[in-house]
């Protein structure tokens, strides 16, 4: 026997998530905050940090950074849970309520697509069928077609990336109640970008105890810690809990981002307004661009699509700019996800589309 013969066929058919290799010059591939907090905040976080104890282990359930998580979302710290970035949230909900239905060998998910990969990615290995929902010819959501695949044969969980990864479109309430009315399977609504959004859907959390909500603070400034956060009713969260490795937040990223929103929430909530206004501003030169297609975002990226997309791509690359090729066959084909930098990095990156687009080769 070798150990190709206990790989599940699951994994074997599977690729390693990649990111873009990092380069120099402006990196807007990744979607991350081109703020980090910096000057008092930086200084307060550290200084939280000196005191913390190397040998212990983390606080169980980092009660204290779940209380600054439910202090900004105005839910109560019983409604919230904490994972390794919201990724590691996904395999735990996929693990949880992946119990196939009756007469059924297999769990499954349902997907609007094109989404974020890592619904699939965290599903796949774990035996639940990945059931997909195509959006439109513009990346629009049928709220009618949703609710129909939901009652229909109701998946285990349902993933709405609201705003989408990579549209950018924020997920219409009527298609979340859409999903929620069946009852009979969990409604993910995916929030990671919710911030730039200036929206929520929260406040169905009171009513629905189907919804779960997950939040991110990877895109608003703070990736390097790894932190992502579930709201749901606390007797939900607890089954998650089970589940969940006890030490999965470690104690320096709970601390940091600890002292970061309780005391500058508000230093926060301006990084990401100047990201959002810049995407408004950024949206508007690119329409203006000739043949390239803009889709309006709620999110801190752009999705755009255009001719011969892969080659604007390179050609972005060997001018410094990193931006994120989806143009491949299929709905994204001719597509670019380009994420919001500072105004600099975004005058640089419409300076050199329109360079580009023009037919002139780098300087
Ligand atoms: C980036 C992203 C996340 C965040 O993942 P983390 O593990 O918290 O960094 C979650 N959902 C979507 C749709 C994303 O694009």
């Amino acid at each position: 026997m070798s150990w190709r013969d206990r790989l599940r066929d699951e994994v074997r058919a599977l690729r390693a998530y990649e990111p873009e290799g990092v380069g120099e010059g402006a990196r807007l591939d990744a979607n991350e905050s081109p703020y980090a907090p910096e000057g008092a905040e930086r200084e307060a976080a550290m200084a939280a940090l000196a005191d913390l104890a190397w040998n212990r282990y983390p606080e169980p359930g980092v009660p204290r950074l779940r209380a600054a998580v439910a202090a900004r979302l105005l839910v109560d710290p019983a409604w919230v849970t904490v994972g390794n970035g919201s990724d590691e949230l996904l395999p735990i909900l996929c693990t949880v309520f992946g119990k196939p239905p009756p007469g059924r060998a297999r769990a499954s998910i349902l997907i609007p697509t094109p989404t974020f990969s890592m619904y699939r990615l965290c599903a796949e290995p774990l035996g639940l069928e990945v059931r997909e929902l195509p959006l439109g010819p513009r990346f629009e959501l049928d709220a009618a077609a949703l609710g129909r695949a939901v009652s229909a044969d109701p998946p285990n969980l349902v993933f709405l990336a609201s705003p989408n990864n990579p549209t950018g479109a924020w997920v219409e309430r009527a298609a979340v109640l859409a999903a929620l009315a069946p009852a009979e399977s969990l409604v993910v609504v995916d929030e990671a970008y919710g911030g730039f959004s200036g929206r929520t859907h929260r406040d169905l959390l009171r009513e629905h105890p189907n919804l779960i909500l997950l939040q991110s603070l990877s895109k608003v400034g703070l990736a390097a810690l790894r932190l992502g956060v579930l709201v749901a009713r606390p007797e939900l969260v607890r089954e998650l809990d089970k589940v969940r490795l006890p030490y999965n937040v470690n104690a320096f990223s709970a601390r940091a981002a600890e002292v970061l929103l309780t005391r500058f929430g508000d230093e926060l909530d301006q990084r990401i307004a100047w990201v959002a206004s810049e995407r408004e501003r950024l949206f508007e030169a690119l329409c203006a661009l000739p043949g390239v297609e803009v889709f309006p975002s709620a999110a801190n990226f752009l999705l755009l699509r255009m001719a011969r997309a892969s080659l604007v791509a390179e050609a972005l690359r060997a001018r410094g700019i990193v931006v994120r090729n989806l143009d491949r066959p299929g709905p994204l084909a001719g597509c670019l996800r380009v994420t919001v930098g500072t105004p600099q990095e975004n005058d640089l990156f419409l300076l050199s589309m329109q360079n580009i687009l023009a037919g002139a080769s780098p300087p």
